[in-house]
């Protein structure tokens, strides 16, 4: 029996910042973390009140050049969640993902799905933007995964589109290029996840607008299979 649980837990992440320090100097680059296995909590967590855990969040670095928590928009029961990489410029100012060029496309995007941005729920792995929108670090993207799968949760969405490599690689754990991932789908505990490209690599790539369509149509396909939208 532990006398003072507190004082025990302290030493425990003590100790482990230590070994990841002396694993960093040895050379290891990222620790693989998998998603919180188990059983679900007896009471899923609400969006509000994943939103107010997460308070004014100083979790990582990230806190200190931000404006705003880019938390998520849209319908909190969703059936369909894209998930992004990290809030740009516009969405730093605004608060609310995708609203720059990116984001105009993505709503396009969803409109041409017969939706609407209403009908859906956008986030990000991070909430918060990095400096000149670098790609977010593995501290980073740690620090704000468990906001992220606890939103999953609290919609508990019948299917998810993960947007470009970062957001892809980061909710199925793995390394693989998105070039090979997109188009397909994964099961990400229990829930069908389709990977496409990101809509900022489409302005830059416009030919690739075709491809993504095709992962959409996939998309579509299966959200109407399962009566997710109408056909
Ligand atoms: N790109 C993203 O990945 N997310 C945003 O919210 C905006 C641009």
């Amino acid at each position: 029996m532990v006398d003072d649980p507190r004082s025990e837990l302290r030493k425990i992440v003590v100790e482990l910042r230590a070994n990841l320090e002396v694993q960093r100097q040895l050379g290891l680059e990222c620790v693989d973390v998998a998603w919180p296995q188990g059983p679900a909590p007896a009471r899923r967590m609400t969006l509000d009140e994943v939103r107010q855990e997460l308070g004014e969040c100083t979790r990582c670095k990230l806190h200190r050049h931000r404006t705003k928590i880019v938390f998520g928009v849209g319908d909190s029961k969703a059936r369909l969640v894209f998930v992004g990489e990290a809030p740009g410029a516009d969405e730093d100012a605004q608060g609310e993902p995708f609203v720059g060029r990116a984001g105009q496309l993505l709503t396009k995007i969803i409109g041409a799905m017969g939706m609407r941005r209403e009908d859906v729920y956008i986030c990000n792995i991070i909430k918060c933007r990095p400096p000149n929108n670098r790609t977010p670090e593995t501290d980073e993207v740690l620090a704000c995964q468990p906001f992220l799968l606890k939103q999953l949760q609290a919609i508990g969405p019948h299917f998810i589109c993960a947007l470009g490599g970062p957001a892809t690689q980061t909710l199925l754990q793995t390394k693989e290029a998105i070039s090979r991932l997109r188009g397909k789908f994964y099961d990400f505990h229990g829930i069908p996840l389709l990977a496409t490209y990101h809509p900022a690599f489409l302005l830059r790539n416009p030919h690739e607008k075709k491809t993504v369509w095709e992962d959409m149509k996939l998309l579509m396909r299966e959200m109407q299979k399962s009566g997710d939208v109408s056909s």
